[in-house]
């Protein structure tokens, strides 16, 4: 790729770890190793490639094991089942029995006769569109990307004996890769490829290592001997700053690792403005690796587990005994404090193959959610049981996804009835006064919450589909992004409503759609008496500050205010000045 300025050259990618780090760039291009294919010129020689192949996948084992040691004696336990992924990989029937198959009856070399053993396990991956799942087909791609390095006699990329620090730049990086870098040498990482919930990004936030992944062709633009600012706040690349970026970025980090600083001191503190306003901050998850970061940030427990992803990471459903083991793990790790656990919220555009649903016209608007299992009444009911016995391991809540009306979700507690009384009648121990509640997520429920109120113990305010059904915005359509707004007068008054519906049935409500954690908001929620918070962990030491800044008696009047104004634009304008003047330093531009 040409670079098309000397200095300033900017890339847009995704935010991998927060931070941000100014440093020498070491490309470390994982992408390009050359195979070299040949037919076999005669049978004898097979015998020979085999053992070529065994010997790398043993070496790729070892090496493996070595990083396993590595992540247990650093601190990174909670990463280590990464490894032992890599491990089962490594011993995987249709790798290794294809592979030699193919050497043996094509007659050709291990490399070619690998290359397309992996091709077809990376096809069958690849089938599945979803985004978890392309992190897991990464795993695969680094199992056999290790094995064609031993077979080529390649030395491992050291990332510990470091002499200066740098700032790692390639396609990709595994995550034995990622755990070994040193945080005293490697500052920060930029790839290629890679999301939100790629390994490597879930380890680099371990780890506490600022990256930016899915940069596309970042191992292209930067040059050996580059320096560049990695801001993983934005997601933003600098190749080469000029004197005057340089100079903005470095008093960018300064503040940032100042606020960072400061903002551990709310950790341990209530969240409770100055007048005695309680309110929970809470977090949400997808993955147990996350728990750790939830915990280190003072969040009092997770408001919403988003259990899809257990079921989004194979071709086959999660057995009883694994979503046990998965939400036990969950609940045993906070402890003392309580998990809300989700019910699967599958359908729409992230469906399991094995179910073969039918892709829809409106996935939005489909057979998603509680509607999906209230279809499918025996999946249901394995979860179900599994988490009810985890409620037997700590404090354990259970919420359903996209309930519209009434009827859903009386067929829901009868449902949940029929497995409780399954398990009583086997003398399997449970919390028999497990707490339920419903996303409000759909206008409908809304308009019923007062109803709804009556029938469960809590609500929580799903405001991610909230502001897409009500304002008619697709939320993952980018052509339609801008219209997308949390601060709208018509989702505000939606709000409003359910929290006065909740309150006056006699029930909590809470909030865990991303409006919750974002600081401009949190006076107007303190406003309307909500009594959660659940928001990714990274942004609870910056929610807890704002709300102990401001007092309830003064949110309200805000909320007074803000209920006057007719559109969004004046609602944010008028948050932003407000904050500005609270907090020069955070939205002092
Ligand atoms: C929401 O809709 O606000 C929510 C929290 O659920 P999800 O983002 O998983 O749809
Ligand atoms: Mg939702």
């Amino acid at each position: 790729m040409e670079r098309k300025r000397k200095e300033d050259y900017i890339i847009k990618g995704i935010v991998g770890s927060p931070g941000i780090v100014i440093g020498k760039a070491r490309v470390v291009d994982r992408k390009k190793i050359d195979i070299f294919t040949y037919r076999l010129i005669s049978e004898t020689e097979a015998p020979s490639e085999e053992e070529r192949f065994k010997y790398a996948v043993e070496t790729s084992k070892e090496q493996c094991s070595r990083a396993k040691e590595d992540m247990l004696s650093q601190d990174a336990k909670d990463v280590v089942h990464i490894m032992d992924a890599h491990l089962l990989i490594l011993e995987d029937r249709m790798l290794i029995d294809e592979t030699i198959k193919r050497i043996r009856e094509e007659k050709i070399n291990v490399e070619w006769a690998l290359e397309i053993t992996m091709q077809k396990l990376l096809r069958a991956f690849k089938e599945i569109d979803d985004e978890y799942l392309s992190a897991r087909d990464s795993d695969i791609g680094h199992v056999g990307k290790r094995i064609f390095r031993n077979l080529l006699g390649k030395k491992e990329e050291n990332f510990v004996d470091l002499e200066e620090k740098i700032i790692v730049v390639a396609h990709d990086l595994s995550p034995a890769d990622t755990v070994q870098m040193s945080k005293d040498k490697v500052i920060g990482f930029v790839t290629d490829i890679g999301g939100r919930t790629s390994h490597t990004a879930i380890i680099a936030r371990a780890l506490e290592i600022p990256a930016v992944v899915g940069l596309e062709k970042v191992t292209e633009a930067v040059e050996k001997g580059d320096s560049l600012v990695v801001d993983g706040t934005t997601g933003i690349v600098i190749i080469n700053p000029s004197k005057a970026i340089l100079n903005e970025y470095l008093e960018k980090k300064r503040v940032y690792e100042s606020l960072e600083k400061e903002l551990f001191k709310y950790k341990d503190l209530p969240a409770e403005t100055p007048d005695g306003f309680r309110i929970k901050v809470v977090a949400n998850i997808e993955l147990i690796e996350e728990i750790p970061s939830v915990l280190k940030h003072g969040a009092e427990g997770i408001g919403l587990y988003r259990t899809e992803f257990l079921y989004l990471n194979r071709k086959e459903l999660p057995s009883e005994e694994e979503q046990f083991r998965a939400y036990k793990g969950v609940v045993e790790e906070l402890h003392p404090y309580s998990a809300t656990i989700r019910t699967l919220d599958i359908g729409g555009d992230k469906f399991i193959s094995r179910l073969e649903l039918a892709k829809e016209m409106n996935p939005a608007l489909g057979l998603r959610a509680i509607r999906f299992c209230l279809r499918e009444v025996e999946i249901f009911k394995t979860q179900l049981r599994a988490i009810l016995r985890a409620s037997n391991f700590g404090k354990v809540k259970v919420i359903f996804p996209m309930i519209s009306g009434v009827r859903e979700i009386l067929q829901t507690k009868e449902i949940l009835e029929e497995v409780k009384n399954e398990l009583k009648a086997t003398g399997v121990p449970f919390d028999t006064g497990i707490k339920i509640g419903i996303m409000i997520e759909i206008p409908s429920a809304v308009t019923l919450a007062d109803i709804l109120a009556r029938e469960v113990d809590f609500f929580s305010i799903g405001t991610n589909d909230l502001i897409q059904y009500s304002l008619a915005i697709d939320r993952v359509n980018e052509h339609v992004s801008y219209l997308y707004e949390p601060l709208h007068p018509a989702v505000l008054r939606l709000i409003k409503q359910v929290v006065d519906c909740g309150h006056n049935g006699g029930i909590k409500v809470g909030m865990c759609g991303e409006m919750a954690g974002e600081p401009l908001h949190i006076p107007i929620l303190l406003g309307l008496g909500l009594d959660e918070l659940s928001m990714n962990a990274l942004s609870v030491l910056q929610v807890k500050k704002v709300i102990r800044s401001i007092t309830h008696e003064e949110s309200r009047q805000l909320l007074d205010h803000v209920m006057g104004l007719a559109t969004a634009s004046e609602i944010r304008s008028f948050m932003k000045a407000e904050m500005r003047m609270r907090f020069p330093m955070e939205f002092g531009k």
